[in-house]
């Protein structure tokens, strides 16, 4: 899909003409299964700063328990929250608030650093703390790669939709994540419900600490 000369794959990740050139020199190991894209967050990336500056009240607390839920993990890298300093970080996503219906936008890795922003709307904020935490959450995940669990078939997870397809980013099997997608068995299905808890599924932590 294409936006104002934005090319997003799954309807909410970016791609830059930069990520692009890069996933299209894979490996051909691509199957019709999963989860990453071909690009990652490079192992020398060890904190990676997100500025909340734009973020107040429930925004603030969900992106505060969106950093501890990566952080919970004891992953290769950290997240930091800043308000814009750069000191210390080895790279920086900067959360925007965005107008429209609710949901969020991101982008996927380049160059081994993540996408530089997150986007969530405004309106969000109407399903509570938790929603908005699994929102930017997912919307985090996808700036170190991850694609839809449901990417398939965006059905299981919005009512709707087909197959997103592996496109130019990849959709790569993690070892020791399920290959099929259940309503609620993932952070990282493409739609979210209003039901959310704001947590990683059992199945989100193994892939993200066997990627990272
Ligand atoms: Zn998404």
């Amino acid at each position: 899909m294409e936006v104002d000369g934005v090319v997003y794959v799954g309807r909410d990740a970016a791609v830059s003409l930069e990520a692009s050139r890069e996933m299209l020199q894979g490996d051909g190991s691509n199957t019709k299964e999963q989860y990453r894209t071909t690009n990652l967050v490079s192992s020398s990336v060890s904190v990676i700063c997100v500025n909340g500056s734009a973020y107040t009240g429930s925004f603030s607390t969900a992106l505060d328990r969106a950093i501890a839920n990566y952080n919970n993990l004891g992953l290769s890298f950290s997240l930091k929250r800043t308000s814009g300093s750069t000191s210390g970080c080895s790279a920086t996503i900067t959360g925007n608030l965005t107008s429209g219906s609710a949901g969020g936008s991101s982008g996927f890795p380049s160059g081994g650093k993540p996408y530089n922003a997150i986007n969530i709307a405004s309106s969000t904020s109407q399903y509570g703390t938790s929603v908005l935490t699994h929102v930017i959450t997912h919307e985090i995940g996808h700036t170190i790669g991850f694609r839809h669990s449901d990417y398939y078939n965006r059905s299981i997870s919005c009512g709707s939709g087909g197959n997103e397809g592996a496109s130019d980013v990849g959709a790569i099997l993690i070892s020791g994540t399920p290959s099929t997608a259940t309503v609620g068995g993932s952070l990282m299905n493409s739609c979210f419900r209003s039901s959310e808890s704001g947590n990683f599924s059992s199945t989100d932590v193994t892939a993200l600490q066997n990627l990272y």
